[in-house]
């Protein structure tokens, strides 16, 4: 019997464990998950709009796990023993419980194949004054949105008295990734003002460690639309116009406080932003996993890159942008060291960033870590699943599989605004999601595949996938039919 653990029941990990459940028959598949939660994380946004409910985003585990004959253990992992220690030979993962009945209690959790898959860690300490215990909201999580809806109504009902309030929207260090939610965000605030009869009292500023706008972490994009070809950045500022929003790029936010952020730019101005509100995104970096051998030394920075992401089968080798290459980015997301360690979605350490790195006057670094987003994380916890399953088997002994970045598509549905008559959503698709001029000389991108639109359909197409995700998430009868 083997035993698959996976670390992380998020997005990659949860898609995993759903389609390796079932197929490990005579085998065991444990996913080990702090919280007791499942968080639909797209429709977070909707949370912090006050237009879906936390619970409307959030469904517990436990039961999912029974009716699929997965062990889930509610518990933190702390550190990796892939050898493991002087009382066991076995590698294994040690975890510290986080469900009440057991809450500090820690254990060594065995394992013959390890997936990490366990996401960013929400760095608000990066910069000073950054995130929901100080001066600005978050939308990464349920309870953060919630607050963020919150205090987003009390601005509203300032703003209803007759007063002007500021609102500034974007990332909050010059190193972040995901300005998609950020993008989403903005134009739901943007939408619910003009609901709410006060857009007039409102000044809504964008601020983004982009070099323009529209980068969203993949350099840009040429676009397909309405037949012809457009960049995403002309895209991109074209929608921020209509709406009067107003927007500042290649900003590095150094600080936030009660009333202002303030910034530096890849030109080496520096300046203040007013802030009534503020939701600004913070950096990721890896969760803080150790990684220890048989004797007890710590061998972290092997298994691990310094940002804290798990090296996998990518070329870390340092080079210039200009050399670059598609094939920088890791195929079977297997470590190099230990063969039976693999990391998929956001935990993986990329290779290097897809936005051209750029730094201001001061050398401060301001360009986009690279997004792995969601359709992404969930297809490589598909694939890597069910390639682990094979191996398990014994179909084979190494990795069978391929699931590149830069071989991969990917489709992104960005909210502007609920409302089923009169909303709007941003469809974007690419192929790939990491550019490859060797491939595609002209766009780096195959534009038969690479388009985006804004429309009611978008919309209505986003609010469905909510249900859709969350019906699969469930494991509910015929979840397979619906995709990553
Ligand atoms: C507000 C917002 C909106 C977004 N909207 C979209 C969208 O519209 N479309 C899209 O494609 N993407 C979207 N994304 C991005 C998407 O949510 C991520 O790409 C995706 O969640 C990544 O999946 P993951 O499994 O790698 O990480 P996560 O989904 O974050 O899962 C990580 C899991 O690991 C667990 N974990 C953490 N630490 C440990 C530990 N020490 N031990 C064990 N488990 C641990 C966490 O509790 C969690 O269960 C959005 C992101 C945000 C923040």
């Amino acid at each position: 019997m083997s035993r698959l653990v996976i670390i992380g029941a998020g997005i990659a990990g949860h898609t995993a464990a759903l389609h390796a459940s079932g197929k490990l028959k005579g085998h065991e598949l444990i996913v080990i998950s702090p919280n007791g939660k499942w968080n639909w994380i797209p429709s977070n946004i909707w949370v912090g709009v006050g237009q879906m409910k936390p619970e409307q985003v959030l469904f517990p585990l436990a039961p999912v796990y029974k009716k699929l004959g997965v062990n889930f253990i509610q518990a933190k992992a702390l550190s990796i023993h892939p050898e493991g220690d002087d009382e066991t030979a076995n590698p294994f993962v040690s975890v510290e419980y986080t469900s009440e009945d057991k809450v500090g209690v820690t254990e060594k959790v065995e394992y013959d194949y390890l997936m990490n898959a366990t996401g960013p860690k929400l760095k608000f300490e990066a910069t000073p004054g950054l995130g929901p215990e100080k001066n600005s909201v978050s939308v990464c999580t349920a309870p953060h949105a919630a607050e963020a809806s919150r205090q987003l109504n009390e601005v509203i009902e300032r703003m209803k008295k007759g007063e002007k309030k500021n609102i500034l929207i974007g990332m909050g260090h010059g190193q972040c990734t995901c300005q998609g939610a950020a993008f989403e965000y903005l134009f739901n605030v943007e939408f619910l003002l003009n609901k709410k009869g006060v857009r007039d009292k409102a000044n809504i500023v964008y601020v983004s460690n982009e070099s323009s706008l529209g980068d969203f972490g993949i350099g840009g994009s040429h676009i397909k639309k309405g037949g012809y070809i457009t960049h995403s950045r002309i895209f991109t500022e074209s929608l921020f116009t209509e709406r009067g929003i107003r927007w500042v790029t290649g900003a590095h936010v150094k600080e936030v406080g009660e009333k202002e952020a303030a910034y530096e730019t890849l030109s080496g101005e520096e300046g203040t932003l007013k802030k009534d509100f503020s939701m600004l995104i913070p950096p990721f970096s890896g969760v803080g996993l150790k990684a220890f051998n048989k004797s007890g030394e710590d061998i972290t920075s092997e298994l691990f890159a310094p940002n804290g992401f798990m090296k996998v089968d990518a070329d870390y080798t340092k080079k210039p942008y200009e050399e670059w290459s598609a094939d920088d980015w890791p195929k079977t997301y297997q470590n190099s060291t230990y063969k039976n360690i693999f990391a998929v979605g956001i935990a993986f350490a990329p290779p290097h960033t897809i936005s051209k790195p750029m730094f201001s006057p001061n050398g401060t670094p301001i360009f986009p870590t690279p997004p792995r987003t969601g359709m992404p994380s969930g297809v490589m916890g598909r694939i890597v699943a069910l390639g682990i399953v094979d191996m398990i088997k014994g179909k084979t002994d190494k990795p069978n599989w391929s699931a590149s970045m830069a071989r991969m598509g990917a489709a992104c549905i960005a909210s502007a605004g609920f409302n089923p008559f009169n909303g709007t959503a941003v469809s974007m698709t690419m192929y790939p999601i990491v550019p490859d001029y060797e491939r595609f000389p002209e766009h780096g991108r195959d534009l038969k595949y690479t388009s985006g639109e804004i429309g009611l359909a978008g919309h209505w197409i986003k609010h469905l996938l909510h249900f859709a995700f969350i019906y699969k998430g469930k494991a509910n009868p015929f979840w397979k039919v619906v995709p990553e």
